[in-house]
């Protein structure tokens, strides 16, 4: 078999405003075969920036768009062909939009060798810890604490039994997070777990602070309440929070992790669009696994990055939870014909050849715009 094309397709909603939400657009990849097998990826970055990267034409041998390091390549050599593309991209990769690129182009190729062999992607990731996966339902805070209430009293009622907010107006004023908190843990009710997603916005003194009065609301952990660069202050608040500490969706390296981990955090969430794909975030997860920490998805795009996630969690055996997206949007909401339903607060791992999503064509020419 032999790879053909490889397609980077951006998509985008027609109004984009500055909030914090990733379903506003995205980079879905398409790599064709020469036996009629298509691989679907998606990629989370900057879509203008990430398809520049894969169209990109030949500068020299360590500068070369992605689609050129696999062109005419067995898509199932899929070790090889993630090293020509990191080889290939030195000159402006090792990391960054780069990795993000490639996790898309990985993803395609694990949805070519799982349609290739009948097997479900996870499957040929080792093999499957789990058939369902905990859905916490992740949206950003209400604009106010009374909004942030009936949002998670609405996340209850559609049968979800965890839920995080996050970004959105925490970090502005030390009330008004206290009442953010509040409000969620008062909307969702005792039984739900609670995850506070801080959104890099605080110094590690503060978020240590707010660890500690946010405690009395059980959150299940605190995720990214520091700059990704902070590692430092990463460990002074492992060291001293009451609560877990979850961190790592900026990270689109493996040695990334291995950095946050050694700075002592509870929770690494690698973007399986972001950190290289499948190839790599099932090695982040087990790097986790080995040091005795959960690994969970971080994932804000479509149903192609839901079932991605879902293969490399299920991989693993120190996984369990999915965090699904509940924003509105039509990229979000419409892209996969499957919609990945919770049913007593689970997601099914996918169990059909590849990653088992089917592309809406009319949705994808719709939000088409290169
Ligand atoms: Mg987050």
């Amino acid at each position: 078999m032999k790879i053909t094309d490889v397609e980077a397709i951006w998509l985008r909603l027609p109004e984009i405003d500055e909030r914090c939400d990733g379903t506003q657009d995205t980079l879905v990849v398409r790599v064709h075969t020469d036996e009629g097998i298509v691989g679907v990826g998606e990629v989370d970055s900057s879509p203008a920036v990430a398809k520049a990267i894969i169209e990109a034409p030949l500068s020299h041998a360590i500068a070369r768009g992605l689609r050129l390091c696999v062109l005419g390549e067995d898509p199932r050599d899929i070790a090889r062909l993630w090293d020509r593309m990191y080889q290939g991209s030195i000159f402006y990769g090792r990391g960054g939009a780069a990795q993000q690129a490639i996790s898309g182009v990985d993803m395609a190729l694990w949805d070519i060798a799982g349609k290739a062999t009948g097997q479900p992607v996870y499957r040929l990731l080792g093999g499957g810890f789990r058939t369902h996966l905990r859905a916490y339902a992740s949206i950003l805070f209400g604009d106010t604490p009374a909004l942030t209430h009936e949002i998670a009293r609405g996340l209850v009622a559609r049968g979800f039994t965890a839920a995080k907010f996050g970004w959105g107006p925490l970090g502005q004023d030390e009330a008004n997070d206290l009442a953010l908190v509040r409000e969620a843990r008062r909307g969702l009710g005792d039984g739900p777990e609670l995850m506070i997603d801080a959104g890099l916005c605080y110094d590690s003194r503060t978020a240590l602070r707010r660890a500690e009065q946010f405690a009395e609301h059980r959150p299940f952990w605190l995720e990214e309440p520091l700059h990704p660069d902070d590692l430092d202050g990463y460990a002074r608040l492992a060291a001293g929070s009451p609560i877990r500490i979850a961190a790592g969706e900026q990270e689109t390296t493996l040695r990334g992790f291995a950095a946050l981990l050694a700075s002592g955090i509870d929770v690494v969430q690698p973007d399986v669009a972001r950190v290289g794909g499948p190839s790599v975030a099932v090695q982040v997860g087990r790097l986790a696994a080995e040091q005795h920490r959960l690994c969970v998805n971080h994932s804000y795009k479509t149903g192609i990055s839901i079932a991605a996630s879902l293969h490399f969690l299920a991989a693993l055996p120190n996984a369990g939870w999915l965090e699904y997206c509940v924003e509105g949007s039509a990229l979000r909401q419409t892209l996969t014909h499957q919609g990945f339903p919770i049913v007593d607060g689970l997601v099914a791992v996918p169990q059909e050849p590849g990653l088992g999503v089917d592309l809406d064509e009319d949705v994808l020419a719709r939000y088409r715009v290169a």
